[in-house]
C-alpha cells in the first residue's frame, strides 16, 4: 500500500530559519534520500539549486492517518557533506563524544498564537487586555485563548510518538507552552522541530498563526522562551555536579547567549522573570537568574538545572550542543 511521507526540513532564512516540508508518495520501502530546490529556501544559488534531504527520524503522521509518516530530515550538499545551514551535524558529533555522560534535555517551548496582526485575546480595536496576572495556567473564556488548537496539538504530538511531558497556558494572554523530553540531545531536538511543525500545520486548520518571536508584544508583557533543562548521569546522582555545570555555563555565558535565538536582548531585560542578557547568575529556585537549580533538586541533592536564557526561537540543535559541550567538557577536562 502506498503511503504519504511528509519530508520536513529547516531552511536558510536568517536570522531565524523556517520549517519547510513536502510530500513524497512512497509505494514500497522506507523513506530514502530526496532533494529540493535550495534556491527557493535561501540554501543555494539558482544555477546549482539542488540540495539533498536525508531522513534522520521518522514518526507517525497524526494528521493524515494510518501508515502515513512525518520524516524529519537534515540538509546535505550534493557531495553528501552537511549543508552550511545544517546545525544537526555538529550536534551529532558532540552528542557522540559525550554519549557516555548520558546527557538528557527537557525543552519548554513557549509560543504565541496570533489572529491577524494581534495575539489571540488582544482586542481587535487596538486596545489591550487586562494586565498579566490571571492568564498563567488559567481557566475560563475571559482568561484563556486558543485552547482547542493547543489540545489538538498535544494529541497530535502524542499520536506521532513524540515524548511531551505537559502543556500550560502562559503569563501573557494567547501565549502557551509545551515541554518535550527528557530525551537525549538529538532526540529532543528532532522532536521539538517536528512538534513545532505540527503546531504550525494545525494552526492552518484553526485559522491561527503561531509565532516563536521572543518578544511578540513590547512593554509590560512576558516574552517567549525555551527554558532548557539539562542533566548528565553524574548530575542525576550528585548535587556538586549540578553546581559544577552551572559554574561551567557561567564561564561560557557570552558564547552561549549570542546563539540562544535572535532578539535575545529584547527578552532578557531583567524584568518579566528574566535575568539581563549580559549578566550571568545562577541560584536555587530563582526565576530571575540566568540558570535556576530547582528547589527539589537542592532538597534531593541531585537532579538537573534549568538554563532560562534560550529564546522561543532558538535552534534546539544549537542550544543542546552548546550546553552538552560546555558542561561535559568542564566535567571531564576535555
Ligand atoms: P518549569 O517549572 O520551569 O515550568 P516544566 O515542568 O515546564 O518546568 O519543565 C521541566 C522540564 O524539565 C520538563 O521537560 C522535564 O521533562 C524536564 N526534566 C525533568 N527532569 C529532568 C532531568 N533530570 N534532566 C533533564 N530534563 C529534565
Ligand atoms: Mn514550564
Ligand atoms: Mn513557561
Ligand atoms: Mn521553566
Amino acid at each position: 500500500m502506498a503511503y504519504k511521507a511528509e519530508y520536513i526540513w529547516i531552511d536558510g532564512t536568517e536570522p531565524t530559519p523556517l520549517l519547510r516540508s513536502k510530500t513524497k508518495v512512497i509505494f514500497e520501502g522506507e523513506p530514502g534520500l530526496w532533494g529540493f530546490d535550495g534556491s527557493s529556501t535561501n540554501q543555494a544559488p539558482g544555477k546549482a539549486s539542488d540540495c539533498v534531504l536525508r531522513p534522520v527520524a521518522v514518526y507517525d503522521d497524526p494528521i493524515r492517518g494510518e501508515g502515513d509518516k512525518l520524516v524529519m530530515c537534515e540538509v546535505l550538499l550534493t557531495d553528501m557533506t552537511p549543508h552550511p545551514t545544517n546545525t544537526r551535524a555538529a550536534l551529532a558529533q558532540v552528542a557522540e563524544k559525550y554519549a557516555g555522560d548520558e546527557p538528557l534535555f527537557g525543552l519548554e517551548q513557549e509560543y504565541t498564537l496570533f489572529k491577524g496582526s494581534r495575539p489571540l485575546g488582544f482586542p481587535d480595536n487596538g486596545g489591550y487586555p487586562g494586565p498579566q496576572g490571571p492568564y498563567y495556567c488559567g481557566v475560563g473564556q475571559d482568561d484563556v485563548y486558543g485552547r482547542p488548537l493547543v489540545e489538538a496539538h498535544l494529541e497530535a504530538c502524542l499520536k506521532a510518538g513524540l515524548i511531551l511531558s505537559g502543556i500550560n497556558a502562559e503569563v501573557m494572554p494567547g501565549q502557551w507552552e509545551f515541554q518535550v523530553g527528557p530525551l537525549s540531545p538529538l532526540e529532543v531536538s528532532d522532536q521539538l522541530w517536528v512538534a513545532r511543525w505540527l503546531l504550525h500545520r494545525l494552526g492552518e486548520e484553526f485559522g491561527i498563526s503561531i509565532t516563536l518571536d521572543p518578544k511578540p508584544v513590547r512593554g509590560d508583557w512576558n516574552g517567549a522562551g525555551c527554558h532548557t533543562n539539562f542533566s548528565t548521569k553524574l548530575m542525576r546522582e550528585n548535587y556538586e555536579a549540578v553546581v559544577a555545570a552551572a559554574e561551567a555555563l557561567g564561564k561560557a555565558a557570552d558564547e552561549h547567549v549570542h546563539q540562544y535565538g535572535a532578539g535575545i536582548e529584547h527578552r532578557l531585560t531583567g524584568q518579566h522573570e528574566t535575568a539581563p542578557w549580559n549578566e550571568f547568575s545562577y541560584g536555587v529556585s530563582d526565576r530571575g537568574a540566568s540558570v535556576r537549580i530547582p528547589w527539589q533538586v537542592e532538597v534531593d541533592g541531585k537532579g538537573y538545572l534549568e538554563d532560562r536564557r534560550p529564546n522561543a526561537n532558538v535552534d534546539p540543535y544549537v542550544v543542546t550542543r552548546l550546553i552538552t559541550n560546555t558542561c561535559c567538557s568542564a566535567a571531564s577536562g576535555n
